[in-house]
C-alpha cells in the first residue's frame, strides 16, 4: 500500500494557507506530546460549520480532501468555519486507527473528553455553537461511499439523500448494505434498532445511539451540545486515492449547498 504523505507535510500545507487569510493555530493536547491544528474562516457573527477529519489515523484521504476544499476556495462564504484538519496526528503518523496511547479518539468525547485530543477539542469548542458538523472518515470494508445522518426523534433526514444523489451524478461508487456489513457500532443494549440502512445512508436514531455508546463519537457529542445535525461521511478505503478525494469534496460541498439560508 502506498505510504501516506507525512503529517508534517499536511501541517505545513495548512500553515501555508495563513497567507490566504485563513486563521491556523496549533492547540496543545494537555498530557500528550502533540498539538492539534485548528483553522478558522469567516466572521464569528456568521453561522458556523464544524468540519473535521483524521480522527482515525489510517484514513488519510479525508484530511487531504479537507485541505483541498479550503485551498481551492470551495467552502461557501455564507458561513464561517471551524476546521480540525487532523484530529489524531499520532495515529496519522503511525497509520493506525488509534492514537499513540492505543485509544480510539472517536470513542473518547464523553465526560469532557477521555483522550488528550478530545479534551483539546471540547475545551476549544466550549463557547461555540455550530449550525452543522461534518466529520470525514474512510472505511476499509466498504466498496462505496456512505453517510451517517443522526436524527432526533421526529426529524426527517435533510442531507444524506442529497449526498448520495451528488455521488451518483459524479459517477462515484455508493455503498449498498447487505446483512453482513459491519458498521462497527456497539451492539444495541436492549435490542432496540440503532439505525435504518438505505443505499449509501445510515439513518441513526440519535437517542438510541446516545444510550448505546459508552465513549461518545465527536459527532454525537456535538449533537448533545446542540448542533442540529452532525454527519459522518465515509469513503471506501480500497478505492483509488483521487476517487476518495473527490467523494469527500462532493460530500462537503453538497451539504453546504443544502444548508438553508436560515441556518444559525
Ligand atoms: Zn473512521
Amino acid at each position: 500500500m502506498m505510504r501516506s504523505r507525512p503529517y508534517a507535510e499536511l501541517a505545513a500545507a495548512w500553515k501555508a494557507l495563513r497567507s490566504h487569510g485563513i486563521r491556523v493555530r496549533e492547540i496543545a493536547c494537555v498530557g500528550a506530546p502533540r498539538t492539534l491544528l485548528v483553522a478558522e474562516l469567516g466572521e464569528a457573527s456568521m453561522p458556523t460549520i464544524a468540519l473535521s477529519a483524521g480522527v482515525h489515523g489510517d484514513e488519510p484521504a479525508a484530511p487531504w480532501a479537507l485541505l483541498s476544499l479550503v485551498a481551492d476556495g470551495l467552502l461557501d462564504a455564507r458561513f464561517a468555519y471551524r476546521i480540525w484538519p487532523c484530529l489524531n496526528p499520532s495515529g496519522y503518523a503511525a497509520e493506525t486507527r488509534t492514537n499513540a496511547e492505543g485509544e480510539d479518539v472517536n470513542r473518547s468525547f464523553s465526560r469532557g473528553g477521555t483522550t488528550p485530543e478530545a479534551r483539546a477539542v471540547l475545551t476549544a469548542n466550549r463557547d461555540r455553537r455550530f449550525a452543522l458538523a461534518l466529520d470525514l472518515h474512510e472505511d476499509f470494508e466498504a466498496e462505496g461511499c456512505y453517510v451517517y445522518e443522526p436524527l432526533r426523534p421526529g426529524f426527517a433526514p435533510l442531507y444524506s439523500q442529497e449526498i448520495v444523489a451528488a455521488l451518483d451524478a459524479a459517477g462515484l461508487p455508493v455503498q449498498t448494505f447487505s446483512d453482513g456489513f459491519d458498521l462497527g457500532a456497539p451492539p444495541s443494549p436492549h435490542g432496540e434498532p440503532l439505525y435504518v440502512l438505505d443505499r449509501g445512508r445510515v439513518l441513526v436514531d440519535y437517542e438510541a445511539e446516545m444510550r448505546a455508546f459508552e465513549g461518545l463519537p465527536g459527532s454525537l457529542a456535538l449533537m448533545y451540545r446542540g448542533t442540529p445535525a452532525a454527519l459522518t461521511f465515509e469513503s471506501p478505503r480500497p478505492r483509488p486515492w483521487d476517487e476518495r478525494i473527490a467523494a469527500h469534496r462532493i460530500a462537503v460541498t453538497t451539504v453546504l449547498a443544502r444548508l438553508g439560508p436560515d441556518a444559525r
